[in-house]
C-alpha cells in the first residue's frame, strides 16, 4: 500500500437509496469498509434518512467505520444553483429540517410540472414510474431519468439528461430555491460546517468564493471526480487565502454510476478531523 492509500481513508461525500444512490446506507458502509475507508459521509440530496441507518450498521461490525452525519443542500447563489455540503450536522435540528422539508416540496412540484410537460409530449411517462425508483426518496432527476430509460423513451441516463433533463432541455423545470446564506445558516443551526460542494462542476467564480468566505462558509470541497489535480490545486490556494478548509470526496452514487467508484476519491483523514474540530469550535462558542 502507498503512504497516501494508507494516510487518505475518509470520504466526505456519498449518496445512498434515501436520494439518488445505488446502495444502500447498509450496502454503502459494507462497500466502504471493503474499499479499506475510516470515515465517510453521507451526504444525501435534502434528506437525512440515510444516516441512522448508516450509524447502526457501522455500529454492529467489528472494524470501526465513522459515519459522519452530512447532507447536500441545493441553494441558489447569484443566479445560480449552487450545491452545499453540511458535514457534522445534528441531525434532529429543526432548523436544518425545515430547509431540507422544504427543497422536498420543491422537488415535488417540480415533478408534477415535469410530468405535465412529459404528458404534452406525449412521452408516456407517468408520476408512478418516476415514484418507483425514488421509492420514498426526494425526487430527483435522476429518478426521472431511471424511468424514462425503463420506459423505453431513451437507452440510458445520459441520454435522459442530454436530451430531455438538462438545463434548457424540454422536461428541465426549475424550483425554487433557498438562498445560499440560509442554508449556511441551517447548517450552523445544525452543529455542522457549511462546505461548496464541487465548485469546479457548478462553475463557481473566485468572486463567489469571495462572497461565501464572508457569509460563513467554513470550507471548500477540493477533491473531487470532476476536479482535475490542476483545479483541485487552485482550489487548495483559495483555502489559504480564504482560511477556508479542504474537503472532498467521490459523489458517489454506486456501482456503476456517475464518475467514481467508491474508494477511489480519498482525503486524509486529518482533513475530516479539522472539519470537526471546526464544527466543534462554532459550537463551543455559540453563533452569531
Ligand atoms: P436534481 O437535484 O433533482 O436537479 O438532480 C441533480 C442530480 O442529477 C445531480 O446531483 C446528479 O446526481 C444528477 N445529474 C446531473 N446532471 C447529470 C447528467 N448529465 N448525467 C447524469 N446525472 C446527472
Ligand atoms: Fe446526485
Ligand atoms: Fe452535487
Ligand atoms: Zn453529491
Amino acid at each position: 500500500m502507498t503512504d497516501r492509500a494508507r494516510r487518505d481513508r475518509a470520504d466526505l461525500h456519498c449518496h445512498t437509496t434515501c436520494s439518488d444512490g445505488g446502495l444502500t446506507p447498509a450496502e454503502l458502509v459494507a462497500a466502504a469498509r471493503a474499499a479499506g475507508l475510516e470515515t465517510i459521509a453521507i451526504t444525501d440530496h435534502d434528506t437525512l434518512a440515510g444516516i441512522p441507518p448508516a450509524r447502526a450498521a457501522a455500529g454492529s461490525a467489528q472494524a470501526a467505520l465513522e459515519v459522519v452525519a452530512g447532507v447536500e443542500l441545493s441553494c441558489r447563489a447569484g443566479g445560480r444553483e449552487l450545491h452545499l455540503l453540511g458535514l457534522y450536522v445534528d441531525v434532529e435540528c429543526a432548523a436544518l429540517h425545515a430547509l431540507t422539508d422544504a427543497n422536498r416540496r420543491a422537488r415535488e412540484t417540480r415533478v408534477e410540472q415535469l410530468i405535465e410537460r412529459a404528458r404534452r409530449l406525449r412521452l408516456g411517462l407517468t408520476r408512478e414510474q418516476v415514484e418507483r425508483h425514488a421509492e420514498g426518496a426526494p425526487i430527483g432527476r435522476p429518478h426521472v431519468a431511471a424511468a424514462l430509460v425503463g420506459a423505453g423513451v431513451v437507452g440510458d441516463a445520459q441520454e435522459a439528461f442530454a436530451r430531455f433533463l438538462g438545463v434548457g432541455r424540454p422536461l428541465y423545470v426549475p424550483r425554487p430555491l433557498p438562498a445560499v446564506i440560509d442554508a449556511i445558516a441551517a447548517v450552523h443551526a445544525a452543529g455542522g460546517v457549511a462546505v461548496v460542494a464541487h465548485p469546479g462542476s457548478s462553475r463557481v467564480r473566485d468572486t463567489l468564493l469571495n462572497d461565501l468566505a464572508r457569509s460563513g462558509l467554513d470550507g471548500i470541497e477540493v477533491r473531487h471526480p470532476k476536479h482535475g489535480r490542476q483545479r483541485e490545486r487552485i482550489l487548495l490556494e483559495h483555502c489559504r487565502r480564504l482560511g477556508l478548509l479542504p474537503s472532498g470526496g467521490s459523489d458517489f452514487h454506486g456501482p456503476g454510476r456517475g464518475d467514481a467508484r467508491l474508494g477511489d476519491i480519498r482525503v486524509p483523514v486529518a482533513w475530516a478531523a479539522a472539519l470537526r474540530r471546526r464544527a466543534e469550535h462554532h459550537r463551543r462558542r455559540g453563533r452569531p
